[in-house]
């Protein structure tokens, strides 16, 4: 930026020099610069009146610099008279005099906030925020900075320098379970206007070997107003490059709503002020809700911001986004405690359960626990492997004689289950798995139609809404490994048995928010007679050939003693 400075000899009236001021000011939006050149241009003037001849020079300039600060900081485009000494200007000024020599010398420190799976407990990536280190104040917090950088356009510096730290650290991760956590970075809108920012962060992620895809950006929605063309362009040519892309402080303002129709980011970030005033009342909790719900909907992941209590997570996770960042769990922490944190919270996040049912009804780490819901007693007969045992499903009405499986299981709109079924007696839409959604449920029928076995979905949203899936009937006494995937992002549903597809269907709706998942029936149906085991639930469409490992890894097991009927 250029100063010039005009001192006058007091010919002139008040009124005079603040008309030169105003025409000056106007006279800059008249000259035909580019429009991406303009948007960084501006005038901001300091005028100081009646200083006496006999101070130093030096006194006068300061004041008149103080005074353009405060027109400066007031939004630019505007002059101010110099009035009395402002603190808050002096520190502005110092910033200003201090930035570039602080980037130089490694003031600036990268802090790294996690992001974590609040059904898990599970890192699962982390944002970067920058701390100024400075030699004399000590850390000076963004608040502080970030605002008049904005203005003064060293903003730029700052963002591509901390990206450039972030690549470095990862690169330094090289071998660490945490080297693959996707880490995100906040991007000023100023970067919307300088062609080669793409270009520019891609070099750097390549410089030191970093996926594009484990770098995200942050970008706050009011910057999604003012700039929509620029942003669909820069968006898409990020997204080209691998790089993930988020809406940061979503709520905050203006609604970027209706632009998430043309714009694919990958996450939404609900601002913490917008959480905070939201979730004190019924009809904030429904805002809330509804834009967790249209974003998955989409496709695009939910990050909520500044969670801080237990009531916010279980109300947050109750509106199916498992994704938080808060000082509940993290404040941003310097790296060192960032690496504690990560080593403390595996990274290789835990999103599938197993329940054996081999004398027990816990997951093999006790982490998870379901409960059989009786009125009869709960058994246990003979199970796939040789020694093992399966849950004994004695029939009854419906409801009765189930297994309850804790619902959170399931936090993924893509899921896959695995069971092995032993039919004792044949019952028409008796239920081996019934999953219960806000928005509908899905089953799987041993026996359903005709000697067909049914994977059967359930839109309640729709009058018509019922998907079968329908494969062949699983015949009494003999054990079936039956699977199901739901995969969200294709819309489709497959079943397979024994490892093999047996029915496929397309544009299935998705279901949300599972309230219950019950083993051996469900709320509809007598319940199931017969014998079920090693059920596995996965937050992930496990594809064709994950279904046919995990089938071979059964049978080759030594120990596997059922004799599964072929399917061809
Ligand atoms: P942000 O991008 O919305 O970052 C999140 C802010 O929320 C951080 O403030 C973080 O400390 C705070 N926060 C996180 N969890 C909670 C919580 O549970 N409760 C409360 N009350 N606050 C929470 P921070 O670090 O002071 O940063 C403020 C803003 O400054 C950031 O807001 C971001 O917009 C900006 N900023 C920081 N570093 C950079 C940078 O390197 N580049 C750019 N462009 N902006 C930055
Ligand atoms: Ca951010
Ligand atoms: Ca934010």
């Amino acid at each position: 930026s250029k100063i010039n400075v005009v001192i006058q000899d007091g010919s002139l009236e008040h009124e005079k020099v603040e008309q030169i001021a105003a025409a000056l000011i106007d006279g800059i939006d008249t000259i035909d610069f580019r429009p991406d050149i303009l948007s960084l241009v501006s005038l901001s003037v300091g005028i100081v009146f009646d200083q006496s001849l006999d101070q130093p020079l030096d006194d006068i300039l300061a004041k008149c610099d103080s005074a353009m600060y405060r027109a400066k900081f007031d939004g630019k485009k505007r002059f101010t008279i110099y009035q009395s000494f402002d603190r808050t200007l002096e520190i502005s000024r110092n910033i200003e005099l201090e930035m570039e020599d602080a980037l130089a010398t490694g003031q600036f420190h990268v802090y790294l906030q996690p992001k974590v799976n609040m059904i898990t407990n599970k890192l699962y990536g982390a944002e970067a925020l920058s701390r100024w280190v400075h030699p004399v104040d000590g850390v000076r917090a963004p608040d502080l900075y970030i605002p008049l950088f904005q203005k003064n356009g060293f903003i730029s510096k700052l963002d591509l320098y901390v990206f450039e730290e972030v690549c470095k650290l990862k690169a330094s991760w090289e071998g660490k379970k945490y080297q693959h956590v996707p880490i995100s970075v906040n991007m000023s809108r100023l970067h919307l206007y300088n062609k080669h920012f793409t270009e520019d962060l891609e070099n750097i992620a390549n410089k030191y070997g970093i996926p594009t895809n484990e770098l995200e950006l942050e970008i706050t929605e009011s910057t999604f107003i003012k700039d929509t063309h620029e942003l669909i362009r820069v968006i898409d040519l990020l997204q080209s490059r691998g790089f993930l892309v988020s809406i940061d402080d979503f709520g905050s303002g203006f609604s970027a709503l209706n632009l998430l129709k043309d714009m694919a980011v990958d996450t939404v970030k609900i601002d913490k002020e917008f959480l905070q005033v939201s979730s004190n009342t019924a009809r904030g909790k429904t805002v809330i809700r509804s834009v967790i719900m249209m974003c998955r909907d989409l496709k695009i992941n939910v990050v909520t911001e500044g969670i801080e209590t237990k009531e916010q997570v279980d109300f947050i996770m109750r509106c199916g986004c498992p994704i938080a960042q808060g000082f509940y769990y993290a404040k941003p922490l310097p790296v060192p405690e960032f690496i504690e944190f990560a080593d403390e919270h595996l990274t290789d996040i835990q999103t599938n359960f197993h329940f054996p049912f081999n004398g027990s009804l816990d997951t093999p780490d006790h982490t998870k626990t379901a409960a059989f819901t009786g009125p009869g007693t709960l058994h246990y007969a003979p199970g796939i492997y040789k020694d093992s045992l399966a849950v004994q499903f004695e029939g009854g009405a419906m409801e009765k004689n189930v297994v309850e499986v804790p619902p959170e299981v399931i936090c993924n709109d893509s899921f896959s289950v695995s069971m092995w079924i032993y039919p004792e007696q044949a019952h028409s839409w008796s239920s081996a798995l019934y999953v219960k959604c806000e928005t509908g449920f899905y089953t799987i029928c041993p026996v359903a139609w005709e000697s067909h076995s049914d994977f059967r979905i359930r839109d309640s949203r729709e009058v018509n809404g019922w998907y079968d899936l329908s494969g062949l009937q699983l015949q009494p006494d003999i054990w079936w490994h039956y699977c199901i995937t739901y995969n969200a992002m294709n819309e489709t549903a497959t079943a397979f048995i024994n490892g093999v597809v047996v029915s496929r269907l397309e544009n299935v709706p998705t279901n949300h928010f599972v309230k219950r998942i019950l083993v051996g029936g469900d709320v509809f149906q007598p319940s199931f007679i017969g014998r079920i085991c090693e059920v596995r639930f996965y937050n992930d469409a496990l594809d064709f050939d994950e279904i046919k490992e995990l089938h071979q890894s059964y049978i080759n097991d030594e120990n596997f003693v059922a004799n599964p009927a072929m399917v061809s």
